[in-house]
This record gives C-alpha cells, structure tokens and sequence, in this order.
C-alpha cells in the first residue's frame, strides 16, 4: 500500500510541503503545500514533528578503524606517522570476527545518523581476511542499508618502497582475482540495488602502478567506479615527486585513471590548473570534512571542483581520524571548514546537504538516490527538533546543521523503515556496543 508521508515540518525538496507518497519502495508523488495525494488507497504517516531530507551518503569510511578510535598509540599524529603507528596493530588484530563486528557497528552508526547508503574504503587484507566484502554484504542486509562495496587493495610494502609493513599488503593477482569474483557476485548495475561494487587500489604510496593500471582496466570491463585516496597530504605529494617523477594527479593521469568512473578521497592539494583537469574529465571528490581536520591535512577546493565539473560528495572517513561515524556531525563540520576556507555568505547548508545527497550518489554513480523527487528511490532520514539543542530554532532545515543534530528520528531505506524511535528496527544496540568494545580492547593490549 502506498503511504503519504504527510506534512513535514520541513523537507528538502521543491514543491512538496505537503509531503511525499511513497510506493512499492520508490517516490511516486510529491504534494504541495496544502494538497492532498492523487489516489484514494494510502496509509498516512503524520510528518509534522519531522524534518525530511534525502538519505545521506557516505563516500568514503575505513569501518575497521573503528577498532582503533582515540587509540594512544596514534592520537596527536598526522598522517603517515599516523598509519605507521597503526598498521602493526591493525596487521595483527584484524580478523574476521572483529571485522564483522567493526562492520556492523560504523553501518549501524551511520544509518542512525540518517544514512542510507555507504561506501567502506575497505584495503587492509591481513591472512584471513580474503571474505571482507562477503562479511560487509551480511552484515548490511540485515540492517537493509545500500553499500557500494568497495573493494580496496594494497601490494607495495616497505620492501618495496612502500608505507605499510608486509603483513597487510597482498600480491597482486590475488587482489585482481579477488576483484573479478566480488563484482561477479555482487556488482548490481539495476535501479534501486542494495549492492554495487567499486575498485579501490589504496593510496599512490600503498599501491603499484600495475595495479592500478590494472584495477582501471577491470572497472571499464565491467562497468563499475574506481575510488582511492589522493592529495591528502603535502607528505604524498613529496612521495609522488620522490618515486614517480610528477605529482599526484599527474600520476593519476599517467595510471588511466582521469575519467568519470574515479571519484577521490579527499583531494587537498590540488593546483588551480589541477582542479580544472579534474573538472573536465568529471572525477568526482569525497570531502572528508572531520578528518581533514583531526589529521591537520588541509582544507579541500570544495567550490572550485564543483565549479569546474567534478562531483564533490561527503564522507565522515576514519574512524580512527575522525573518530566517529556520524554523517549528520560531518555536515556541520563541512559548512565550518569551507566558511573558513571561503566566507559565511558563499557556503550555506544548503551546499552542504547537496555534497552529502546528491553530490555523493553523482561520485558512486547512481542517479536513483540522493535527491527526494518523483521516480527516486524512498531513501529517507526524519529529524525532530525535540532536544534542548535546537530550542528556538527559525529555519528548520538551517537548524538541523548549525544546531548539530546528531540523530535520525527515522530512516526509511527502498520504502522500509530501517530506524524508528531514533533506533535501529534491527540491532540491538546495547548488545553491539558491548561486543564491539569488547573486541576493540585486544587492539590496546597489542601496546
Ligand atoms: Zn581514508
């Protein structure tokens, strides 16, 4: 039966004050202010505590990190200092339980925050490891939250003049064979499909150049995106001058992979001559807002990618660089850093809320999510402004991000509701957090 989502306080959308009808998982109707649905057979959901956006979606997380949030041995560090005080631990407490549990605990948290589709920048593949994605692909459907899967990699250890230690890299035929079986099993190019699969060699000082050439090759053969990390740090830059003889984006342009199947973490350190190569060629950026700043790596071109044609997403990143998983708190730290970056008047919620909807569905590829209009996909997040934070709010829309909502009311995701009372319909939280934490503590002995 179709339901009317009736009367939000505010929603994020043209032209449908009046609410949304939602049907067989998808949007069919928007209602104007004061208008009432066209057909006759429809449940009715009272909106009017509610303010509605589209889901949010998170282009770019490591959820194993949240193993390691605030962890002594890394805190206070940028980022290749960073890494290389993590990697030991990470190599030798990454196992498959924890993993799972990692997983369940930054999907969770995400999608109460109000996402409803997510990217994990998954690249550590210690022994024992090799079934992550199949682990992820579990782990999401029972909360029923969309992933692209992201299938990340690394092969160039210190011996080979790389940043991580052997223990975490893999070779390459392995990693490539691996990616070929994961898109075979779960990359699913239909309207509203829950599973897509990305390719995603890590980061220039992690990776071959084979294997990304390679990684590139594989994505044009079967239609799907390319995701890895780049101009995050100064730190990256004088590591691609050092070992590649140019800087970063013309690495990426040398490895193939200046087209619109690429969308990039972070993308800091771009020259203006950079920013309008990436523009033309449509490589979408994931603004990673929270852990820019945590890692002191810089300020992203937010306004100029856009300007010049590249997609500019949102990503919460981490978790042990930001150190949480919440969406919602990245908008806010997005419009502080870009009004730093830029001023109050050129930078308002309103561009923010784009790069984490619709600007995150244009860098993973999907035109059926992201936006709240007649023919998307019923992805959904509802926030009241019942806490004391936002007393007194004017602009509800405003309010949600300069008032620092942190929590969904609910979230519908194809038409289900996935978060009811502000918690998960499936997941018992106490449960989690227990389990979850319980399994992080090996990560501390490892000192
Ligand atoms: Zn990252």
């Amino acid at each position: 039966m179709a339901l009317w989502i009736k009367n939000p306080l505010a929603v994020l959308a043209e032209n449908a004050a009046g609410g949304v009808v939602v049907d067989n998982g998808k949007i069919t109707e928007l209602v104007p202010m004061g208008g009432v649905p066209e057909g006759n057979d429809i449940a009715v959901f009272d909106a009017s505590r509610h303010v509605v956006i589209p889901g949010l979606i998170n282009t770019h997380h490591h959820f194993f990190q949240t193993l390691t949030r605030a962890h002594p041995a890394a805190i206070n560090k940028e980022l290749f200092p960073w890494l290389q005080a993590l990697y030991p631990i990470w190599a030798k407490n990454v196992k498959p339980d924890a993993f799972r549990l990692a997983t369940r605990l930054a999907l969770t948290e995400l999608m109460m925050s109000g996402c409803t589709c997510a990217s994990d920048h998954q690249y550590l593949y210690p022994d024992g490891l090799e079934e992550a994605m199949d682990i992820q692909v579990e782990e999401a459907e029972k909360l029923g939250i969309r992933m692209t899967l992201t299938r990340g990699s690394m092969n160039l250890s210190v011996k080979d003049g790389g940043l991580p230690p052997d223990s975490v890299v893999q070779d390459e035929d392995a990693i490539l064979s691996d990616c070929e079986r994961v898109i075979g099993r779960y990359h699913d190019m239909s309207d509203g499909a829950q599973f897509r699969v990305a390719l995603a060699p890590c980061a220039p000082f992690t990776v071959s150049r084979r294997l990304m050439t390679e990684s590139a090759a594989l994505a044009e053969k079967h239609d799907c995106r390319l995701h890895t990390h780049l101009a995050e740090t100064l730190d990256e830059d004088a590591y691609c001058v050092a070992n590649y003889g140019m800087r970063p984006v013309d690495y990426l342009e040398d490895v193939g992979w200046l087209n619109h199947r690429v969308w990039l973490a972070h993308g800091i350190h771009f020259n203006d001559e950079e920013v309008q190569r990436l523009g033309r060629h449509k490589v979408g950026v994931c603004h990673c807002p929270t852990s820019n700043m945590t890692l002191a790596s810089g300020q992203c071109r937010t306004k100029e990618l856009e300007a010049a044609g590249s997609p500019v997403g949102l990503g919460v990143d981490g978790s042990a660089s930001n150190d949480n998983s919440n969406l919602m708190e990245s908008i806010r730290h997005a419009l502080m850093i870009n009004r730093l970056t830029y001023d109050a008047a050129s930078v308002t919620h309103q561009d923010c809320f784009r790069w984490a909807t619709e600007g995150s569905a244009k860098c993973l590829g999907r035109d059926d999510i992201g936006r709240i209009d007649v023919g998307m996909q019923a992805d959904l997040a509802f926030y009241t402004l019942d806490e004391l934070r936002f007393s007194g709010v004017g602009d509800p829309l405003a309010g949600l991000v300069l008032c620092g909502a942190h929590s969904a009311d609910r979230v519908m995701i194809g038409g289900r509701w996935t978060v009811e009372d502000a918690m998960p319909v499936s997941m018992d939280i106490g449960r989690l957090r227990h389990e979850h934490g319980a399994a992080a503590k090996a990560f501390l002995e490892a000192l």
